[in-house]
């Protein structure tokens, strides 16, 4: 089994232009930019020509399976906010782009079959606008103008579909605008956009902007895009994982909407579907499809380690003898996901873990459990444990005042407002006494701004280019609270032995004692650098 840093120097070749048959039989035709990281820089994962039909098959499958679900959705629209990313071109030419922005560009994207389901409000001149702001704003104009006839909102994660919602709170005076007149306003620029969303503004619709600024006017926007899209009957969006933290933020805007979490995959391959997709998010299970890739199983649970630690001959199981085919993994077990790709991936570990849920006839089903060592997220960005430390460290190197002690650290992916943002609990002792420490705030500012510089490429690329994350926040907590924090998971059953504090605490009672406790908080004031990867500056 191999993991990415094992193939980086086989990608890089390619990358530098050298012949790509060394792991694949096709060309490799396209580099997918993955929000995972390695050494700094996004991981670029192999593609071939084959591989946007083989998607093109998967997105297909999504149509009668939400078909057998919820009737009549070829009698509307779907109001879906896509959106895709600049590219950047590799030494041998070779395109780097994400893997939505490679298929939205395809093809089999533009003359996808136009059977009256995959009729959605964006044209494609939108979708395909490389500015963000204007492609958002012409997106939601285009859905806010055709509102009668949108039967399912969407975009492919909560995070996403959220900063929509957040970019219409900021922008629906101005919408409501274009929509009285049946014009546009003239900080679009992109001309292909202008002609497209004129053709669907058709002139004025003074009621409706009427009717749309009032309802976005009220006090509370409890249940607006209900009352903006009445007909709507659920939202798309990825709810599992990282972005269950979502959950009840999109339940308040969508007024209890069911919320349809269809799909799993990665830029390294697609891998499965909800079959059920009209279920509750906490029952979400994908199964996966056997035509996507080969995927094997490296179980991850206690039974396994019990195992891999037992002597055979002396001889502890190594994970390639424990490793396990789709048809023989078990109900309840752990497992994290190994794929071989079409495109060159082989015995590759994909570092996520999934549990075993059920089966369909004989396919098994799995939820998503976890992505390994992922502590913080808040949008495509996947912070480890590791990676935190080494930032809080630097900052604490270089620009804590050196009177003071950083004792115990913790962290927060705050998400209770659009954008989310990292917040850091730090207890701070001063070095000679037990007194409340004494903090100075343009340092403690820049420990919160060192903490944001010292963390990886896609956290600073949603900082700094995309704004999908708020500024990194520091939390001082009062001496004494991590022992607090410590007799809290002792109660709730934690060994005094064992007891590690954690890096991270989701909600729930450990967050209440330390929010409780907190005596000062800081936010970095400047935005970390950021720059496309491969440019030569
Ligand atoms: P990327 O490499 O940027 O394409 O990100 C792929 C990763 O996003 C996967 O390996 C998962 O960790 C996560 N992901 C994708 N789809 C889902 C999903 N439906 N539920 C939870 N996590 C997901």
């Amino acid at each position: 089994m191999v993991n990415y840093d094992d193939m980086k120097p086989f990608i890089q070749r390619i990358a530098d232009g050298k012949s790509s048959g060394i792991l694949s039989t096709e060309p490799i035709t396209e580099l997918l930019t993955s929000s995972g990281t390695s050494g700094g820089q996004p991981k670029l994962m192999p593609s071939t020509a084959e591989e946007l039909d083989r998607k093109t098959f998967f997105y297909n499958m999504l149509v009668p399976i939400m078909s057998k679900f919820v009737n009549g959705l070829d009698e509307g629209k779907g109001m879906y906010l896509l959106f895709i990313k600049p590219e950047i071109k590799t030494p041998s030419g070779l395109k780097a782009r994400p893997v939505l922005t490679s298929y939205y560009k395809s093809q089999q994207f533009k003359n996808r079959p136009f059977n009256k389901y995959n009729v959605i409000t964006s044209p494609n001149d939108t979708i395909l606008c490389e500015d963000s702001k204007q492609s958002m704003y012409c997106q939601l104009l285009c859905g806010l103008v055709q509102q009668s006839h949108v039967l399912r909102l969407g975009a492919s994660f909560a995070s996403a579909f959220l900063r929509a919602v957040k970019f219409l709170e900021s922008h629906y005076n101005e919408l409501c605008a274009d929509i009285r007149t049946g014009t546009i306003t003239s900080w679009i620029t992109e001309s292909a956009c202008r002609d497209s969303v004129l053709s669907i503004l058709n002139g004025p619709n003074p009621e409706l902007a009427d009717e749309i600024e009032s309802l976005c006017g009220a006090k509370s926007w409890e249940g607006i895009l209900r009352k903006i899209w009445p007909k709507t009957k659920y939202i798309e969006v990825i709810v599992t994982g990282s972005m269950a933290q979502y959950i009840p933020t999109l339940e308040f805007y969508s007024g209890g909407l069911p919320l349809v979490s269809i799909m799993y995959g990665a830029s390294d391959c697609f891998f499965g579907i909800n079959i059920n997709p009209m279920c509750k998010p906490s029952e979400v299970s994908y199964t996966l499809l056997p035509n996507m890739g080969y995927f094997e199983f490296l179980p991850v649970d206690d039974k396994s380690l019990d195992k891999s630690h037992s002597t055979v001959d002396d001889n502890a199981l190594k994970g390639e003898d424990l490793i396990v085919d789709l048809v023989n993994v078990e109900i309840g077990r752990y497992y994290e996901l190994v794929i071989t790709t079409f495109a060159g991936l082989y015995r590759y570990k994909v570092e996520d873990n999934l549990k075993v849920t059920g089966f369909h006839n004989k396919a098994p089903q799995f939820s998503f459990v976890e992505r390994r060592n992922v502590v913080l997220s808040i949008d495509t960005d996947k912070t480890s444990e590791e990676d935190l430390m080494k930032a809080v460290t630097q900052a604490k190197l270089n620009h804590l005042q050196k009177s003071l002690l950083l004792t115990e650290y913790t962290s927060y992916a705050d998400t209770s407002s659009i954008s989310g943002h990292y917040v850091l609990f730090w207890e701070l002792k001063p070095r000679h006494d037990n007194e409340p420490p004494k903090l100075d705030k343009k340092t403690m500012e820049d420990c919160c701004s060192e903490v944001e510089d010292c963390l990886d490429y896609v956290y600073r690329r949603c900082r700094n280019k995309d704004k999908s994350i708020g500024p990194l926040e520091i939390r001082v907590v009062s001496l004494g609270t991590f022992d607090s924090l410590m007799d809290f998971s002792i109660a709730q059953g934690s060994s005094v032995n064992q007891y590690k504090t954690p890096r991270c605490v989701t909600s729930g009672g450990a967050l209440e004692i330390l929010d409780s406790r907190v005596t000062r908080r800081f936010f970095s004031k400047r935005v970390p650098q950021w720059e496309p990867f491969g440019s030569d500056s």
